[in-house]
């Protein structure tokens, strides 16, 4: 069978099931591994209604929230950042990471959206890589043919690298944080790299030809690759929450139901493969983990796809 290319950051596995979010689940460690920025394009034109609404409020947010930081509220402008995330995703639930599912966890991560956009807002040092970047926003020129507005190139470009190295800056910033350490479980950085980008690539694509449009999803990491590949040997299961028949390819520990968002897990248990005693499946499997009878690295997933 013919399928988009992901490769799992964690254990190395190819996406072999069906997915309907544009995020990426690993069928064999259950890992949020990437991001298919089409299913996202997907899900942000089904409804334009609901698309320019979003926009409409979502200018309306940006200019509150630069009255704010103007003013020099803080306190405010936190609140609205997490008015606004909290917007988003009520107005995009498909957009919403699958290792969120705990209302809990959706509180926090809307929390540290907040905070984390209010440090950088009012930080010095980001504030102006935010005011470069709106002018090389300002300054895009567009072309106007018979299949509707296009930007210049040349206009176009520069902002893009700008901002793509701005995203990749500004996260690695983040994540080296200790007040966000909770992140990396939530939203692990490469990918979360990859999510913004997508968003990014979604809103611009309608601008760009297509020779443009492949130079950008290429510079973004976003291209997509089709690989020819064996369907793997494996059995159906239902899923443990909805009753959803999952396929679960053989050497699998944790399969994702995308209709009810739920990992399963498939085996709890491991063989050692030098004394065979059994040891419990961590709870990320595709991490190297010793034997608690004779110490020997065990690796449980990358074997198959090394
Ligand atoms: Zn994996
Ligand atoms: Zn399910
Ligand atoms: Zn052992």
């Amino acid at each position: 069978m013919k399928v988009k290319k992901f490769i799992c950051i964690n254990c190395g596995a190819p996406k072999i099931n069906d997915y309907k979010s544009p995020y990426i689940i690993c069928d064999y460690c259950g890992s949020f591994t990437d991001v298919d920025y089409t299913l996202g394009l997907d899900f942000w034109k089904a409804s334009p209604e609901k698309t320019m609404m979003y926009m409409a409020k979502k200018v309306q947010i940006t200019n509150n929230l630069q009255l704010m930081l103007s003013k020099g509220n803080r306190y405010e402008y936190a609140r609205l950042q997490r008015e606004y995330w909290d917007f988003y995703y009520t107005t995009y639930p498909e957009y919403l990471p699958p290792t969120i599912d705990k209302p809990e966890e959706y509180k926090m991560y809307i929390d540290i959206a907040g905070i984390a956009m209010t440090n950088y807002a009012f930080d010095e040092f980001w504030k102006n890589k935010a005011v470069q970047l709106s002018v090389l926003q300002s300054a895009i020129k567009y072309d106007y043919p018979q299949t509707g507005a296009k930007v210049k190139p040349e206009t176009f470009f520069p902002m893009a690298e700008f901002y793509i190295q701005y995203v990749k800056d500004s996260l690695r910033d983040y994540y080296s944080n200790p007040e966000y350490e909770i992140m990396n479980e939530l939203l692990p950085p490469t990918v979360h790299v990859k999510m913004k980008l997508s968003m990014f690539v979604q809103i611009w694509l309608p601008y760009l030809n297509e020779t443009d449009a492949n130079k950008f999803l290429k510079m973004s990491g976003l291209s997509l690759e089709y690989v020819e590949i064996k369907k793997p040997e494996g059995r159906i299961q239902e899923c443990s929450n909805c009753n959803e028949e999952l396929f679960v390819p053989a050497g699998s520990y944790k399969v994702y139901c995308e209709k009810c968002r739920k990992i399963n897990t498939i085996n709890k248990k491991f063989i050692c493969m030098s004394c065979g005693a059994e040891n419990d499946v961590p709870n990320n499997p595709s991490k190297p983990i010793n034997c608690s009878y004779c110490g020997t690295e065990n690796r449980l997933i990358q074997p198959l796809f090394g």
